[in-house]
């Protein structure tokens, strides 16, 4: 089949197999280009949510940039014969591919991250293949959980909280600047929030490994937070989204006590804004980021995923490495996007900002090129019209 981008709201239903495929070794050519980053105790790297976004970058940079085994974990749509699949479940294969290629061990487990049932396959997969994990990355972004003790189904929400919010944002398809009316999240809400997007999955699985005794000596975990700035607070950090980012952060605490009687620790990395399938569904996100990526490019200091995680393994995480640590303990990597130059301009922008003047002042051209790259549009070299086989000839 032909396939094309079919756009539906904050998502695109299809993927394009070659183009994910390039994706991914965009990624790896990157990183191969930056050299070896020292880090001789990450051998076995478990990544959970590892086929798209930060996690997949986590991944790249463990295999081509560390040498790392990787077990990863994602939840992804099956393809059919005139179906493309997920991105992430190319991008998995492609993945699997390169590092078989490069002798590194590569698995990829398809299934839901929440449940017990997919932390006792990962555990038996680490036994069976790997011995012990050296860094665990959590790096799922879901809008549901469904709660393995209790079977409820949590659905996260994004509002404020307190007050109803009208702010600025844009409607990414029409290239309008438009303003949303957000009513404040119930207590419900915000409780339901917390149990999808909070700490209580990785501590789940951090108890489990910890018990089944699959961690190696020092053995690290990181998990991923966004901060931000005034113009993104009342939706992201003081709203539904910052209290379950704020249980990340009580999450971690505890499972660095777990973790300590085999030295090891957790940490939260506070990362940048990117355009990713999870942030593109964030009202006002969108806007904020265009703004910031023209600014960015423009004072020559913007960085893509695969950039931005490259820096992280490589000072914050390598042999030796002094973390850049918050009051709180969190690992800022986001220093760049929050430099004074970089905020005061993009502030300055904020009010001025219409339809009119979106591309002078903002760069929503590079956030659809950026969305349109995740589901495996827009790459050179790619023959988006040729026949493809969304199955890649396995059987579905
Ligand atoms: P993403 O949507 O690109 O990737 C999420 C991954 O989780 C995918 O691999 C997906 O398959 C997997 N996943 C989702 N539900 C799953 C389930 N039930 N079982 C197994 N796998 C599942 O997300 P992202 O933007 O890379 O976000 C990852 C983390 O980084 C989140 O904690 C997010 O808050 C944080 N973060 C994101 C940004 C940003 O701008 N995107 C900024 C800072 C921090």
């Amino acid at each position: 089949m032909i396939v094309k981008p079919r756009i539906r709201g904050f998502i695109c239903t299809t993927a394009h197999p070659d183009g994910c495929a390039a994706n991914v070794q965009t990624q790896i050519e990157y990183v191969q280009g930056q050299g070896e980053i020292s880090s001789g105790e990450l051998k076995n790297v478990l990544v959970l949510g590892c086929s798209g976004g930060y996690g997949l970058a986590c991944r790249v940079v463990s295999a081509f940039g560390c040498n790392a085994n990787t077990l990863g974990v994602s939840f992804e749509k099956q393809p059919e014969e005139k179906r493309t699949a997920s991105a992430g479940w190319y991008n998995n294969i492609a993945f699997e591919a390169a590092a078989a290629e490069k002798g590194l061990y590569a698995k990829s487990l398809d299934g839901d991250a929440f449940s017990d049932e997919m932390r006792e396959q990962v555990i038996d997969t680490i036994k069976a293949d790997l011995g012990k994990i050296d860094l665990v990355v959590y790096s799922l972004a879901s809008p549901v959980r469904p709660h393995p003790r209790t079977g409820e189904l949590h659905r996260s929400t994004i509002k404020p909280l307190g007050e109803a919010l009208n702010i600025k944002s844009v409607h990414v398809d029409r290239g309008e600047v438009i303003e949303v009316n957000l009513d404040p999240a119930t207590e419900e809400e915000t409780a339901n929030t917390v149990a999808v997007m909070g700490g209580e999955d990785w501590e789940f699985w951090i108890e489990a490994l910890v018990q089944a005794d699959v961690l190696a000596e020092g053995c690290r975990s990181i998990a991923f937070t966004y901060i931000g700035t005034e113009l993104t607070w009342p939706i992201y950090w003081e709203g539904t989204l910052g209290q379950a980012k704020i249980d990340l952060d009580r999450a971690c605490r505890a499972n660095s006590e777990r973790m300590a009687g085999i030295g090891g620790s957790a940490r939260v990395a506070v990362l940048k804004a990117i355009v990713s399938q999870a942030s593109s569904a964030i009202p006002v996100v969108p806007l904020y980021v265009a703004l910031l990526f023209k600014v960015m490019k423009e004072q020559g200091c913007h960085e893509d995923i695969i950039a931005h995680i490259h820096r992280m393994f490589a000072t914050q995480l390598s042999t030796g490495a002094e973390p850049r640590l918050d009051d709180d303990g969190r690992i800022r990597m986001d220093n760049i996007e929050l430099t004074e130059e970089v905020q005061r301009e993009v502030l300055k922008r904020w009010p001025l900002v219409n339809t009119a003047n979106l591309d002078e002042l903002g760069d929503l051209t590079g956030f659809r090129e950026d969305f349109l790259k995740i589901f495996g549009f827009g790459f050179p070299g790619v023959d988006y019209e040729a026949d493809v086989d969304p199955t890649l000839g396995r059987a579905v």
